[in-house]
């Protein structure tokens, strides 16, 4: 969400509105100083498997604790972080960042969580991605099995290639894939399928449009079918109501990620969270 400034009638941030150079490199400079000041802040949100009620896993998404602003969205700054080229170093970071939580969350009692993190196409591209997260992980010495990144499809099919040996190389050392924001995009499954893909994120636009548009649950249905036919799995994300929790479950959806369940939140309220539901949380509210 886009904060608003409540004195002035523009958005903090606003990447349509604020397009002047020195606006940029205010932003930019703000960005640095960030990244270098312990301002930027992960926050953890569930993700649940349908079947067992288990929390699978966790989604890391970046916030930014703007010392004047409060808490900023990613929307608002990454963006701005990917045309720079800061988001590459900011990725890096995030990366180390849930490994260390990962290391911690076994250490915590919550062995076997998997920790999700978002690559940007930019931080994809970058010519020393995967030797940089080769170092990360040796350095943090993580069970990669239960590290995940998330790529969109433009970030995937902008050079099937280069993709296709990145994501195996880093499959080597037991990284999984997710697809993220599956349908927004012009690819189909079928173009992914040489790709070691695990799991296909349905975007939310098709979830919140479940009720309203018979197409939306058409196109539920075809991508749940054809990522199981494909071995892939398959998790909704913006799943805000029971209505779309049921037609998910009916359709074997295998997770769903959502502010029905749980919205994301700071690393220690995650560990209160996973411990008032003990190991195995289950979906009673
Ligand atoms: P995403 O990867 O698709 O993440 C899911 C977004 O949906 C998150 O927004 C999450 O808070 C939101 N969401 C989850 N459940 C619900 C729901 O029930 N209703 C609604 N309305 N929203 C829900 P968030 O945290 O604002 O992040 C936005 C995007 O910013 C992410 O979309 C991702 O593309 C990007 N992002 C976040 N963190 C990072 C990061 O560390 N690195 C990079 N490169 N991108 C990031
Ligand atoms: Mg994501
Ligand atoms: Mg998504
Ligand atoms: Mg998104």
């Amino acid at each position: 969400e886009a904060k608003r400034d409540p004195g002035t009638s523009y958005r903090f941030y606003d990447r349509h509105l604020h397009v002047s150079a020195g606006y940029q490199l205010r932003l930019e400079a703000d960005l640095r100083t960030a990244l270098r000041g312990r301002e930027l802040e992960l926050y953890y949100q569930p993700r649940i498997d349908l079947a067992t009620e288990e929390v699978r896993g966790v989604e890391c998404l970046l916030r930014w604790n703007h010392p004047e602003r409060g808490l900023v969205g990613p929307d608002e700054f990454i963006p701005v972080a990917e045309r720079s080229g800061l988001i590459v170093p900011i990725g890096y970071w995030v990366i180390e960042q849930a490994c260390q939580r990962l290391q911690e969350s076994a250490d915590l009692g919550f062995p076997g969580l998997v920790f999700a993190v978002n690559l940007s196409f930019r931080q994809f591209h970058d010519r020393k991605m995967t030797e940089t997260i080769f170092r990360i992980i040796f350095n943090a010495n993580v069970d990669t099995s239960l590290l995940e990144l998330e790529l969109t499809e433009s970030a995937m099919m902008h050079d099937p290639e280069y993709a296709q040996r990145c994501l195996r190389e880093l499959n080597q050392l037991g990284i999984s894939f997710a697809l993220d924001d599956f349908g927004t995009g012009f690819s189909s499954l079928s173009n992914l399928q040489h790709l070691p893909i695990s799991l296909v994120k349905i975007d939310k636009s098709f979830v919140q449009e479940l009720g309203h548009s018979a197409d939306a649950e058409h196109i539920i249905r075809a991508i749940i079918s054809l990522a199981h036919s494909l071995q892939i799995s398959v998790v909704a994300e913006g799943v805000e109501t029971e209505g779309q929790l049921e037609f998910l479950r009916q359709q074997h959806c295998d997770e769903i990620q959502g502010y029905y369940y749980a919205r994301p939140m700071p690393w220690h309220d995650l560990v209160q969270f996973l411990r008032s539901r003990g190991q195995s949380a289950c979906l009673q509210r």
